[in-house]
């Protein structure tokens, strides 16, 4: 069965008895049937409400209960025609007034929801409506009536509460509206039986001013007979249920632009009533138009103040969906690059360092085969919340990618933010594990070279075999220093003929590593190169293999160079060069040592380089203390002059002294191999023992490196 069968099961019948009674002559027994009629709608209108047991039934009791007293109200009326009564008021006023008054609590009832903005913005909707139309009654019906001195004050007061009643009533039709949410059928039905009953209730106003009579009309008792008929079949539709259960929230609201024509509607009705009223030469009601304008400015502000409240509110809200990611809530790429370029502006404005770090779930593809995507998602979420609960202040993690993340680490240099990435690793749920790649933002430097350089730390990191953190080397802050790209030559231990370790040597395209350093020096910027030759060779180290890298003793001390020699050091060996004389200033030397004894705390061990080479090589024996000598290659070269022979004797001795080893550069034959193991050089190098080989490029198309390279 439809959902209109059963309204309309009720309508036909009760529309063919109205057609019955029109036919009728005027007089006491057709207004005896219009109340028989009135009693019979109010009754299928009960049984309609039986039959549908809505669960909050008051409202709908009242309203039933109002028409009933208005069907009373119709009897008494009739009575009164047909027994001559001619008092006013009279019997029949009383139960309409009882039957306004319980139709309006009952109403006010039914559509009573919570108090959210909705409702408050239905009810001044309502209220400019019923401001409007108030001032129409005012201008028209109170103010004659006030001014009638033909009534007494009981009288006028009756007379008066029809319309004030009517306006109450149109004040609730609007309000139910205007209110968002579904208009299920037995609302709209209850709705428009009202409104006829309003447009009734105009008719007879309207009869009565104009002619003087209180009969009324067989087109006036129609229309209300309408309502009747409307107000009976409402309680027979199914939708009566959800009438008066609590409507469902954020819903879709009645069409702005109709909205805004019922308003404009109320808001114009006090102008075209004083039109009216000039235009008949009386503009005697003006202190009501007055009145009703002023109200109406008051309900229209309150009403606007909401919407711009709401309007703030949501553009709140959409900015902060265009500022997050949807999955996870973090803030998205947008969010990043802004914040990127903020913190790069506040770290240059204060000095203090900024680091960068990019991290990438590992194997996440894998987990996403095995669990299926929606855990992928899930997984997602619960990491970024997991590791944004170690973020503190300042700090930024946004989604910049499907299953990579970018966090910005003010006040951190690399290895501090490293540290700090370690503590989120061990914090990612579910067993999964990132990469991450960390590099340290420079002054002046565009933050894109260093998101660059982070994400080349990262995949280092993926292919040393993932679940780690790595620090990109120092990236210079210009081009006018080529960035060096790092060959290994192998150092192997003489007695054993195993390699034990590898020296990272500086290339670069087009011009030999001399010309470059050299150049650099000249800018004073060769600490600048050493720490980027040192942080790239960091990032190429071959596992459980001793890496040496190479710095002059003047940029020992410098940041940069410190920079890149920052965290653990084991398995590092720090060759100490020298193209200038060593330093004889005390302070500088106990500077010396303290730098050095600090990466010595972190494992590293430290080399002299090119021994043997002349310049006070024995003071700096003395001022670094090395683990390791190495002996230059001219010495190696020289084997067979006893100038040689003397220069490897002392060192042998010191070393021997000291624990320390002896390292030999530049073996080319078999025969240097030879002597210099029978002299018990330690350690050496050489094209006899390895040539220097470019470690890979670091491009993330690459497979995994092999383990040595
Ligand atoms: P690697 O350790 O090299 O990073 O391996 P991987 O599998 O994590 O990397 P790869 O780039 O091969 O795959 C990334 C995967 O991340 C593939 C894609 O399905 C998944 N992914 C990206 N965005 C989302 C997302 O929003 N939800 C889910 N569930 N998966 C995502
Ligand atoms: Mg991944
Ligand atoms: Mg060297």
């Amino acid at each position: 069965m439809g959902r209109l069968s059963r309204p309309a099961v009720v309508v036909a019948p009760l529309a063919l008895a109205g057609g019955g009674y029109a036919a009728l002559p005027a007089g006491p027994a057709r207004d005896g049937v219009f109340a028989a009629l009135g009693l019979v709608c109010v009754v299928v209108a009960a049984i309609g409400l039986r039959r549908h047991r809505p669960r909050r039934v008051t409202g709908w009791v009242l309203v039933l209960a109002g028409f009933a007293g208005w069907v009373v109200g119709d009897a008494l009326f009739s009575l009164q025609g047909a027994w001559g009564i001619d008092a006013y008021p009279a019997p029949a006023d009383g139960a309409y007034l009882a039957a306004y008054v319980l139709m309006t609590v009952g109403l006010a009832v039914m559509v009573r929801r919570g108090r959210g903005p909705a409702e408050l913005a239905a009810l001044l909707d309502a209220a400019v409506v019923a401001t409007g139309v108030a001032v129409v009654a005012g201008v028209f019906v109170l103010a004659p009536i006030a001014t009638d001195s033909s009534l007494g004050v009981l009288a006028k007061l009756t007379s008066a509460f029809y319309p004030v009643a009517d306006v109450l009533l149109l004040g609730i039709l609007v309000r139910c509206w205007a209110l968002p949410g579904s208009r299920p059928l037995a609302l709209r039905m209850l709705m428009s039986a009202l409104g006829l009953v309003l447009v009734g209730d105009l008719y007879y106003t309207g009869t009565t001013l104009a002619t003087g009579s209180v009969e009324t009309q067989l087109g006036n008792d129609l229309v209300w007979y309408a309502g009747y008929v409307v107000l009976a079949a409402s309680t027979w539709d199914r939708s009566l249920r959800e009438l008066s259960d609590p409507a469902p929230r954020a819903e879709e609201g009645v069409d702005p632009a109709r909205r805004l024509l019922v308003l404009t509607g109320g808001l114009l009705l006090p102008p075209a009533s004083l039109l009216a009223d000039g235009l008949d030469g009386h503009l005697s009601a003006w202190p009501v138009v007055v009145a009703g304008s002023a109200v109406l400015s008051v309900l229209v502000l309150v009403r606007v103040a909401g919407l711009l409240r709401v309007v703030r509110l949501q553009s709140e809200q959409l900015s902060a969906l265009a500022r997050s990611d949807a999955l996870t809530g973090v803030p998205n790429r947008r969010t990043w690059d802004f914040e990127l370029a903020r913190a790069c502006r506040s770290a240059s404005e204060s000095g203090r360092p900024l680091s960068v770090a990019l991290l990438d779930l590992d194997h996440f593809k894998d987990y996403n085969d095995a669990h299926g995507h929606p855990a992928g998602d899930r997984l997602l979420k619960e990491a970024t919340a997991a590791w944004g609960q170690h973020l503190r202040t300042g700090e930024v993690l946004a989604r910049v990618g499907g299953e990579e993340f970018g966090v910005l680490f003010p006040d951190h240099d690399g290895e501090a933010a490293r540290l700090r990435l370690l503590e989120m690793l061990v914090d990612t749920p579910a067993g999964q594990t990132f990469s991450a790649g960390v590099a340290t933002w420079h002054q002046d430097t565009d933050s894109a070279v260093t998101v660059a350089a982070a994400d080349e730390a990262l995949y280092s990191a993926k292919r040393g075999g993932r679940n780690q953190v790595r620090v990109a080397p120092y990236v210079p802050a210009d081009l006018l220093l080529p960035q060096p790209r790092i060959a290994l030559q192998p150092i192997v231990d003489l007695a054993t003929g195993t390699t034990v370790g590898m020296e990272a040597l500086s290339r670069f395209a087009g011009t030999g590593p001399m010309e470059v350093f050299e150049q650099a020096r000249t800018l004073g910027r060769l600490a600048e190169l050493e720490a980027a030759a040192i942080g790239s060779a960091r990032m190429v180290a071959v596992p459980r293999m001793l890496l040496s890298v190479n710095v002059d003793i003047a940029s020992l001390t410098a940041p940069e160079v410190r920079a890149a020699l920052a965290g653990d050091l084991e398995y590092v060996v720090v060759e100490v060069t020298e193209h200038t004389h060593s330093p004889a200033d005390p302070g500088r030397v106990a500077e010396i040592q303290d730098v050095l004894a600090d990466y010595r705390e972190r494992g590293a061990l430290v080399a002299v380089d090119d021994w043997g080479t002349g310049y006070s090589d024995m003071a700096r024996l003395d001022l670094i203390e090395p683990e390791i000598v190495k002996v230059d290659m001219s010495v190696v070269q020289g084997l067979d002059s006893a100038r040689s022979r003397a220069l490897l004797g002392t060192v042998l001795a010191w070393a021997t002294r000291r624990g320390a080893k002896v390292c030999a550069e530049g073996i080319e034959t078999q025969e240097q191999l030879q002597i210099l193991g029978d002299l018990g050089v330690h350690l050496g190098q050489g094209f006899l023992l390895g040539v220097p080989e470019l470690a890979g490029a670091h491009r993330r198309t690459q497979a995994p490196e092999p383990a040595a390279q």
